[in-house]
């Protein structure tokens, strides 16, 4: 662009998420129940289960080797967390492991420590845990990952901070295998219903930015926060760009996408939404 302006301005953008999360991470797990008013777990169990995690052993396979799940903006690993539980708990897989990646280290060290007081994860100097691992990366360069190498990739309420969204797309489809998943759960911007939409948006503009200042003492990442629901795409634009990134999307063009009839499935009146795709 002229005189370089964008890149000033994504650079800027960059650096804004980096502080915004650093200064967040210690508070980031209460913020998001007083904020969501717990309602964020509901989704987040929602968005595990529809993923049904692990491999079920068959009467030929007992040891069925697993899953390699990538935990993209994993943070203190929230969706880790359950998609291990399920994968262990409902499908008797304890072959399935989950690398928890995020571009910022104080939000993995809280991983880590979340991880290093789960007994049934935790590693030990005789048996190092081999079901999690933690990885530091932006989710627009995953060069540290192979090609084809990922059953599952997800994302949540991560994707709306990256930079350039398309290109974590194209990562996320380079490392899957054929017939891998992308899965994302984030925020919309807006709900369908005008009123309803209304109310919302006095809440979330009003209240979550003071419950920010008063808990936390960081009313300015609080405000970032709620900015940049206002900026993600709405949900077909969100499903599009899934499809330009070469996924195939359910329920976009057939209509049998079960849950995600026209390509998405929208999560209490719409305020946040569950998108798939998968790498043919
Ligand atoms: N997935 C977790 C959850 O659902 O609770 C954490 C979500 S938190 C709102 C967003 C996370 O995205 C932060 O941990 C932040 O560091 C991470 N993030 C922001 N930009 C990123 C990027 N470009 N690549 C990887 N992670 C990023």
């Amino acid at each position: 662009t002229h005189f370089g302006f964008e890149t000033v301005a994504e650079e800027l953008k960059a650096s804004r998420v980096r502080t915004v999360f650093s200064s967040v991470a210690a508070s980031y797990d209460t913020m998001n129940d007083l904020m969501s008013l717990g309602i964020h777990r509901l989704w987040k169990d929602h968005f595990v289960r529809s993923l049904n995690p692990g491999i079920r052993p068959t009467s030929y396979s007992q040891s069925a080797a697993g899953q390699t799940i990538l935990d993209i903006a994993g943070g203190t690993g929230d969706i880790a967390l359950r998609l291990l539980d399920h994968a262990t708990t409902i499908n008797r897989d304890n072959g399935t492991s989950v690398i928890i990646s995020d571009i910022n280290p104080e939000m993995l060290a809280e991983g880590r420590k979340r991880f290093a007081t789960s007994p049934y994860y935790a590693s030990t100097a005789t048996s190092p845990n081999r079901r999690v691992s933690f990885l530091e990366a932006n989710a627009e360069d995953l060069s540290a990952i192979e090609s084809n190498s990922i059953d599952l990739y997800t994302v949540a309420f991560g994707i709306r901070n990256f930079t350039h969204k398309e290109v974590a797309l194209k990562e996320a489809f380079r490392v899957l295998k054929p017939g891998g998943v992308f899965a994302c759960l984030e925020f919309t911007p807006r709900l369908s219903n005008p009123i309803m939409n209304g109310i919302y948006k006095r809440w979330s503009f009003g209240a979550i930015p003071l419950i920010g200042q008063v808990v936390a003492a960081d009313r300015e990442s609080y405000q970032y926060l709620v900015e940049s629901i206002e900026r993600f795409p709405s949900q077909p634009e969100f499903a599009s760009m899934i499809e330009e990134a070469g996924f195939i999307v359910p329920g976009k063009e057939r209509g049998d996408g079960g849950e995600l009839q026209g390509g998405w499935e929208d999560l209490s009146l719409g305020i946040a939404a569950i998108h798939k795709g998968v790498k043919p």
